[in-house]
């Protein structure tokens, strides 16, 4: 059985979204400023670089949690869509 896992994804415009991941592993999201869509990224973003920042400031790190935001694909074709060509 899967477990479902409540995330809390933090847009950079200080709003934020509840959401049930079907993931239960450690991962990390893609969420799109303007139309609040959030992709699963099924792998964790460079945890080695992570470790060696605990190491440098001498902290045990327990976790941590990383979004990328930006504009989705269809976001970007709106925007596309919308901008004149010359
Ligand atoms: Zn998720
Ligand atoms: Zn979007
Ligand atoms: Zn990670």
């Amino acid at each position: 059985m899967r477990r479902k896992v409540l995330d809390r994804i933090e847009f950079a415009d200080g709003t934020h979204s509840l959401r049930l991941c079907e993931n239960e592993h450690h991962h990390h999201h893609l969420a799109c400023t303007k139309c609040h869509r959030v992709v699963e990224l099924d792998f964790c973003l460079d945890p080695a670089r992570i470790e060696a920042i605990g190491r440098q400031q001498s902290w045990s790190i327990a976790g941590h949690s990383i979004t990328l935001f930006g504009l989705c694909n269809e976001c970007r074709k709106q925007a596309r869509a919308l901008t004149p060509r010359p």
